[in-house]
């Protein structure tokens, strides 16, 4: 579908760089990369004998493609934590991830970068895509979650472990994480994730920890983030090098400062919470998990309004690929939460989801911006996000979809396959006792408060959290 040459006229054009819009203003790509954005003479650079592909833009927004710094492909939309460690085969995981990832670009998003996931399904997935195998976004990716103990991902039993198909694996010593990192190297990731705590209230890692592991993938040219939610594990994010950092939900003044004197850009990654707590109620999430998402929202709000006001860079990320959180749907939905719980700027949210994500890409300086040279990454848009930023979250209004240059056809009866739940082993979300089934008051009350609890008033902090107890509590068939 590429013509050397590729025209898109007298759109407004949003560049991410200047807040100010560009009317009436076209953008020429040839091959892969802008050459210039002007007036109606650029035209005139083609040459008379060369085909130029045209989109027309009158009247809509043209802006670079949307880049999601937390996008994880190998999830398959789960809806527990068990379907996505326990039961995952590499094989339809696998083929699932290449199908959705047309989904993803359909939404406007042509970058994404996935911060874990099993096995190497997203290093095997960012090749097909380079190579035109699969239809999607471009995309850096991390192997499996490195995690102590202590950290997010080990969160099953020790009778169970961290089995091979989990999106974590399990170091506790220097020596066992050096490994990890050498070896998830070798097998061609862009990045090391590493799961701290996970709520932000202690250190996984120990400050030296963090600080070999980052230099040793610095050193072999690879990039680390973390999952930080709490201020001590950003702080020694910041001191190890550490490139850039998901959440800081809780941060003190100190660390701010320090995050935004190093220019770390911070992912916040709202829009599983805000998805959970808006409308988990809409799909059957229980009534505590969706309270302490709330929670979580309104607290994180002080924190990054204080981090906006100090000059931190924000970069846009969803955690994308749970079933609260699908493939394609809402990854424009981020931009609005980081104005409404950071206090960005429309623009601001703008060049989060842009400018500013780039480097999550290692692209940085070469896309998200509309400029010359740049790779032409572009979207056209029927609306004005900066007057609503929430256009952007409506497939309908994404016009087109250019990647590197292109403009992509898509299969919209493919795009709206969904599947179901692959797999589960919950009985019951209450008990069937003699006095339920005949319909007496006590036991109708009692199976009510059952289903509403299903995840127990103690763990209403984190969604992994939560699930890893209901999963502990959960019987399990011979
Ligand atoms: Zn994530």
């Amino acid at each position: 579908m590429r013509n050397e040459w590729l025209l898109v006229e007298h759109g407004n054009v949003i560049d991410a760089l200047d807040p100010r819009v560009q009317p009436d203003t076209s953008v020429l790509v040839r091959g892969e990369r802008i050459v210039a954005i002007g007036g109606d003479d650029l035209a005139d650079q083609v040459p008379r004998a060369e085909p130029v592909t045209r989109v027309d833009a009158t009247g809509k927004t043209v802006m670079p493609g949307l880049i999601d710094a937390h996008c994880h492909m190998t999830y398959g939309e789960s809806r527990s934590e068990e379907e996505i460690d326990l039961y995952t085969s590499p094989e339809l995981r696998t083929l699932k991830a290449a199908f959705n990832a047309q989904k993803v670009l359909r939404a406007g998003v042509t970058g994404i970068s996935q911060p874990g996931g099993s096995y190497f399904i997203g290093v095997g997935l960012r090749e097909a895509i380079r190579e035109e195998i699969v239809l999607g976004p471009r995309m850096t990716a991390a192997g499996r979650y490195i995690t102590t103990s202590n950290g997010l991902t080990d969160y099953f039993p020790d009778s169970v472990g961290v089995p091979e198909g989990s999106i974590g694996v399990l170091a506790n010593t220097m020596s066992e994480m050096v490994n990890e990192v050498r070896r998830q190297v070798k097998n061609g990731v862009d990045l090391i994730k590493l799961a701290d705590s996970p709520y932000g209230d202690y250190q996984a890692f120990t400050n030296d920890e963090l600080k070999t592991i980052t230099a040793l993938a610095h050193q072999l040219g690879k990039r680390v983030t973390i999952h930080a939610r709490g201020s001590a594990e950003v702080g020694a994010a910041v001191d190890a090098g550490i490139d850039w950092i998901m959440h800081g939900n809780r941060m003190t003044d100190e660390v701010i400062e320090r995050l935004a004197e190093s220019k770390t850009p911070l992912v916040p990654t709202l829009l599983l919470l805000a998805n959970i707590a808006d409308w988990g109620g809409l799909v059957g999430a229980p009534v505590p998990l969706r309270d302490g998402m709330a929670r979580a929202l309104e607290k994180s709000a002080e924190t990054l309004h204080r981090a906006h006001e100090a000059g931190v860079v924000f970069v846009s990320g969803t955690d994308s690929g749970f079933s609260v959180t699908p493939y394609g749907e809402w990854h424009a939905r981020e931009l609005e939460l980081l104005m409404d719980y950071a206090g960005l700027s429309a623009f601001e949210a703008i060049q989060s989801a842009t400018r500013n994500a780039a480097v999550t890409l290692n692209l940085e300086g070469q896309v998200g911006t509309l400029a010359p040279g740049m790779i032409a990454d572009i979207i056209v848009v029927d609306g004005d996000p900066l007057r609503d930023i929430r256009v952007l979250q409506d497939k309908q209004n994404i016009e087109t979809v250019i990647k590197g240059g292109a403009v992509v056809v898509f299969n919209e009866e493919a795009l709206a396959r969904r599947w179901p739940h692959e797999r589960g082993q919950t009985y019951s979300t209450s008990d069937l006792t003699f006095d339920f089934v005949q319909g007496r008051d006590d036991a109708q009350a009692l199976a009510a408060a059952q289903r509403e609890s299903a995840w127990s008033k103690s763990d209403q902090r984190d969604l992994v959290a939560t699930v890893k107890r209901r999963e502990t509590g959960a019987v399990m068939p011979d």
